[in-house]
């Protein structure tokens, strides 16, 4: 289990660290939100409600030629819906097979497979991230309540998180793990803040590895406004950088533009700006830099 654990843990904070960094979300404020709103609209995943006879249907995710979507049940408790649509994430971005997934009230744990274990794990991932209970539990010495609370989660997942954590993470063994997490969530934080620490360079050494690609971030600053220059974003200078990105998405121009030794780089959004125009932009800002 432990190796499914980390292969989960990599591939969740590769995205959502690199998010966090991009869009300079700060640990203090996170909310699992912006991460699964980007994720659904970057990737048209359509995000429903659903409504069936007992509430036996959690969520359901479907991936077929029609589209993809994400459904959860109308009428469970919001940290509910929070986990079963982070858990329904989880099987897109772990590109699990078969074109359908459905989370039943049931849980038959001889049927729950590896796939659904994984989701699961993910779910936890990004709704409480580790730099996220770092920052809150390690730094902030808030009670379980109080995270539970701020993270939108249910008792259920954060205990599960905690203990996962400490198994994992510290290698502890069940019974002593479960004793830590009972303690916390009576008020007593000594044992966890005694482990929080030991895996504290741990946790940090996770966040800072993950680096946000230049493309990437050409792309967040294309969103938010049609033209770019190298005065947004250095990077732009590269000319081998420019040519990848116009090689690579037909709809963004990137071009130098040099004038009495002073030059300037530049990419913008060919739907929105002609050549023309992208060029003028470019020479009044060289205008006004020198
Ligand atoms: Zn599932």
């Amino acid at each position: 289990m432990i190796n499914t654990y980390y292969e989960v843990l990599g591939k969740a904070y590769s995205a959502l660290y690199q998010f966090i960094k991009l869009y300079d979300i700060s640990t203090k404020e996170y909310s699992y939100h912006d991460f699964f709103t980007f994720q659904t609209e970057q990737n048209q995943i359509e995000v429903l409600t659903h409504h069936f006879r007992n509430n036996s249907v959690s969520g359901l995710f479907i991936n077929n030629k029609e589209g993809i979507s994400i459904s959860y049940e109308k009428s469970h408790p919001t940290t509910r819906q929070n986990f079963t649509k982070c858990h329904e994430l989880g099987h897109f971005m772990l590109k699990h097979s078969g074109g359908y997934f459905t989370e039943n009230n049931v849980n038959n744990n001889e049927l729950e497979d590896l796939k659904e274990i994984e989701a699961n794990f993910y779910s936890a991932f990004i709704l409480m991230p580790d730099i996220v209970l770092l920052q809150k539990i390690g730094y902030e010495n808030k009670t379980f309540n109080s995270v539970m609370f701020e993270l939108e989660v249910s008792q259920e997942a954060l205990h599960n998180k905690l203990m996962d954590t400490l198994q994992y993470k510290c290698n502890l063994n069940r019974k002593l793990a479960l004793n830590i997490v009972m303690n916390y969530r009576k008020g007593n934080n000594h044992a966890i803040l005694k482990y929080l620490s030991l895996i504290k360079e741990n946790i940090i050494s996770e966040y800072y590895q993950i680096q946000y690609s230049p493309e990437e971030k050409l792309l967040k600053l294309m969103k938010e406004k049609n033209f770019i220059s190298n005065f947004d974003m250095k990077e732009l200078n590269d000319d081998e950088f420019k040519q990848q990105i116009k090689n690579k998405f037909n709809h963004i121009g990137a071009w130098g533009y040099y004038d009495k030794g002073k030059s300037i780089s530049y990419a913008f959004d060919k739907n929105k700006l002609a050549d023309k125009q992208a060029l003028q932009k470019a020479k009044t800002i060289l205008i006004l830099k020198h």
